[in-house]
C-alpha cells in the first residue's frame, strides 16, 4: 500500500504537485494559510486539515513547499508543528528552496525525535509542477532517498541524489544563480533587439535554435513579448534565492561577480515594488536603464 502522504504549503507549486499525487493514487492530507487553495485540494479528492498538527500526525510522508527557511522553521520547530506531532519513523521531505544550513539543522533536530529528512529542492517552475517533470535535486541518506523516490517519480522526471544534507539546496542554489543571469541575458537582448528595430518573435525563434537558446528563452518568450508579468516565479522569492546563493558561495570562497550584479537587480526592481511579479519581470530592470 502507498504511504499517507501529508502536504504542509499549497500554493503555485505545491497545489499541483499534491493534486498529482493524488491523480496517482496517494491519499494526501494538507495545511496551507489559504482557506481557498485548502477547499481547492478538497475538491480534487485530497483531505483539508484544520491544522500542521491534524495533517501530520498518521503519516508516513511528510511534504513541505513553503516559501523560505522562517517558513520552514515554523512548521517544523511550532508548537502546531511537525516534529511535535510526525509519527516516530516518518519521513520528512523539504521542497523548498531555502539555506542549505536551515536543511542540515532541521535534519539534526529531526534526528532526536525519530524522524528522518530530505532536501529535495525542484526546479522547472508552476508549468513543471502541473506537468510533473520537475528536475528534483536531494540532500540526505541514501536509503531515504530511495523510500522517497516513488513519490519523487511521481512529480518529476531528473531525480538526483546530490549528497548530504543541504547538497540539494547547494544544488538549488546554483540553479537560481543561473537563471537569473540567463533571464537578465536574455533580458537585454530583447531590449536590444526592440531598439534595433527587429523582429522580437523571429528573432528569438532563431536564437533558440542555436547556442543562445535555453529553458528560459523557451518558456519566457511569450512574457517577454507581450510583458506578461503575472507569475509564474515571484521577484520576491528569487530575490531571496540570490540572497542564498550570495550567501553560500562568499562562505566557500566562490565569486559571483556577474550573479552578485543581478542579485542588485532583482533587489531594484523589488525595491521598486515589482516584487510580486514573475522574474522575467527583469526586463523592466533592463527598459528602465535603457530609458524605454
Ligand atoms: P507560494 O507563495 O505560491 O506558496 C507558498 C505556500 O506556503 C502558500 O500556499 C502558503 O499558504 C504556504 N505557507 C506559508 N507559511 C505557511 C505556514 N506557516 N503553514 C502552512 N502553510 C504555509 O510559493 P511557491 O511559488 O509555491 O514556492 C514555494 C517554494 O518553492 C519556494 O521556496 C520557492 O522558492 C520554490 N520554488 C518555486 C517555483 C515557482 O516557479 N513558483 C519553482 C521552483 C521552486
Amino acid at each position: 500500500t502507498l504511504p499517507k502522504v501529508a502536504w504542509i504549503g499549497l500554493g503555485i507549486m505545491g497545489s499541483p504537485m499534491a493534486e498529482n499525487l493524488i491523480k496517482a493514487g496517494y491519499s494526501v492530507t494538507g495545511f496551507t494559510l489559504e482557506r481557498e487553495k485548502l477547499d481547492r485540494l478538497a475538491a480534487n479528492g485530497g483531505t483539508a486539515a484544520p491544522s500542521i498538527a491534524e495533517a501530520v500526525k498518521d503519516a508516513d510522508v511528510v511534504v513541505t513547499m513553503v516559501p523560505a527557511s522562517p517558513h520552514v522553521e515554523a512548521i517544523a520547530y511550532g508548537d502546531d508543528g511537525i516534529l511535535a506531532h510526525a509519527k516516530k519513523g516518518a519521513l520528512l521531505i523539504d521542497m523548498s528552496s531555502i539555506t542549505p544550513q536551515t536543511s542540515i539543522d532541521l535534519a539534526e533536530a529531526a534526528r532526536e525525535k525519530g524522524v528522518r529528512v530530505l532536501d529535495a529542492p525542484v526546479s522547472g517552475g508552476e508549468a513543471g509542477a502541473v506537468e510533473a517533470v520537475l528536475s528534483i535535486m536531494v540532500g540526505g541518506e541514501q536509503a531515504d532517498f530511495d523510500q522517497a523516490k516513488p513519490v519523487f517519480d511521481v512529480l518529476g522526471r531528473t531525480i538526483v541524489l546530490c549528497g548530504p544534507h543541504g547538497a540539494g539546496q547547494t544544488v538549488k542554489a546554483a540553479n537560481q544563480l543561473i537563471v537569473a543571469v540567463n533571464i537578465q541575458a536574455c533580458a537585454e537582448a530583447v531590449v536590444f533587439l526592440e531598439k534595433s528595430g527587429v523582429d522580437l518573435n523571429a528573432a528569438l525563434d532563431v536564437l533558440n535554435g542555436g547556442l543562445a537558446g535555453s529553458t528560459v528563452l523557451t518558456r519566457k518568450k511569450d512574457n517577454f513579448i507581450n510583458r506578461d508579468f503575472a507569475p509564474g516565479f515571484r521577484i520576491d522569492l528569487h530575490h531571496k534565492d540570490m540572497g542564498i546563493v550570495t550567501d553560500a558561495a562568499r562562505n566557500v570562497g566562490a565569486a559571483l561577480p556577474v550573479g552578485a550584479v543581478v542579485a542588485q537587480l532583482v533587489a531594484s526592481l523589488r525595491a521598486q515594488g515589482d516584487g510580486g511579479l514573475d522574474h522575467s519581470a527583469l526586463l523592466r530592470a533592463v527598459e528602465r536603464l535603457s530609458g524605454s
